[in-house]
């Protein structure tokens, strides 16, 4: 019927297309996006006068760009992680048979683990449960999510975690960059000191520069501190449910109850989040580290391939 579990496939780890022009450009604005938020509040918030000769500068300069520091990492890991790409097989499988209850023997029907698997026509491979196939990676995604054009890859089992890491340092670095802003802005430590400085640089001009890049910020971080917050809420409302949108919309357009890979689990919530997040301690679902991978952490797992019979 297919090859054996463990047969060589002809494309193992992450694949799919990663020249989407959308994603591309996703990714140039969020490097831009990041690089001028950063350039603003070093340069016209916390360099100020009446704000850098506080104590505080170097505090708030080392603390928002450690922010960065780990918004930069996570997003890293969730563009180059393999999201759970289901392999290919080596050689074209023949699915002639697949309806055929001959092919069906005792020792197939004994194999729980393989009754949820599914083929997939256009990768013409069989999937593990919970996979879907992406249109635009043109490859299988183990309990796949969503196609995220902001880290040009798809969002699956295994890196969501730092998908979602990637969103709560992104909405940290947003309200901490309004938090300067305005703090700075309404309430300088220095009130004189920024005044006279203001006044030896030509006061207007250079205060219109820095008022535009300070107004320009805080647009930027509440459009993308609100975005991202609530795409942070929808996937802990995924994860806590044991639902995928994907799996979402296959529910609500059968109008039934979800036959596997839904709520049904009944699964403790903490059981849920460790699947994603991984088993380590609670402080290292902060950290885009392996030791709290969910492949490290005992996550779901699936066999290679399902023990098809030759
Ligand atoms: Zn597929
Ligand atoms: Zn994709």
């Amino acid at each position: 019927m297919g090859p054996a579990a463990g047969a060589p496939c002809r494309c193992g780890g992450q694949g799919g297309s990663r020249a989407d022009p959308c994603g591309v450009l996703c990714l140039l604005l969020t490097y831009l996006s990041v690089g001028y938020a950063d350039y603003v509040i070093l340069e016209h918030v916390l360099l100020q006068p009446g704000f850098r000769g506080s104590l505080w500068c170097p505090f708030h300069a080392v603390a928002f760009n450690l922010i960065v520091l780990m918004l930069l990492v996570c997003h890293t890991r969730a563009v180059f992680a393999d999201p759970g790409v289901v392999p290919l097989p080596d050689t074209a499988l023949d699915f002639s048979d697949l309806r055929s209850s001959s092919c069906k023997d005792a020792a197939y029907q004994k194999s729980h683990s393989n009754e949820d698997w599914t083929v997939c026509n256009r990768c013409e491979t069989y999937r593990p449960p919970r996979a879907h196939h992406c249109r635009i990676c043109h490859r299988c995604v183990r309990r796949m999510d969503h196609h995220c054009p902001w880290i040009n890859n798809c969002v699956g089992e295994l890196n969501q975690k730092y998908f979602i890491q990637f969103l709560f340092y992104t909405g940290l670095a947003s309200l901490y960059a309004m938090g300067l802003v305005l703090a700075t802005w309404l309430w300088p430590i220095d009130r004189s000191s920024a005044s006279k400085a203001s006044g030896a640089e030509g006061g207007v001009p250079g205060d219109r520069v820095q008022i535009a890049h300070r107004i320009i910020l805080l647009v930027e971080s509440i459009l993308f501190g609100l975005f991202v917050m609530v795409i942070f809420y929808d996937q802990l409302v995924s994860i806590i449910t044991d639902e995928t949108p994907v799996e979402q919309l296959r529910n609500r357009l059968l109008k039934e109850a979800p036959p596997r890979g839904g709520s049904h689990t009944r699964k403790p919530k903490i059981a849920l989040l460790r699947e994603v997040f991984g088993r380590g301690f609670v402080i290292c679902w902060f950290f885009p580290c392996n030791c709290s991978s969910p492949a490290a952490g005992g996550g779901p797992s699936y066999s290679y391939l399902p023990n098809y019979d030759v």
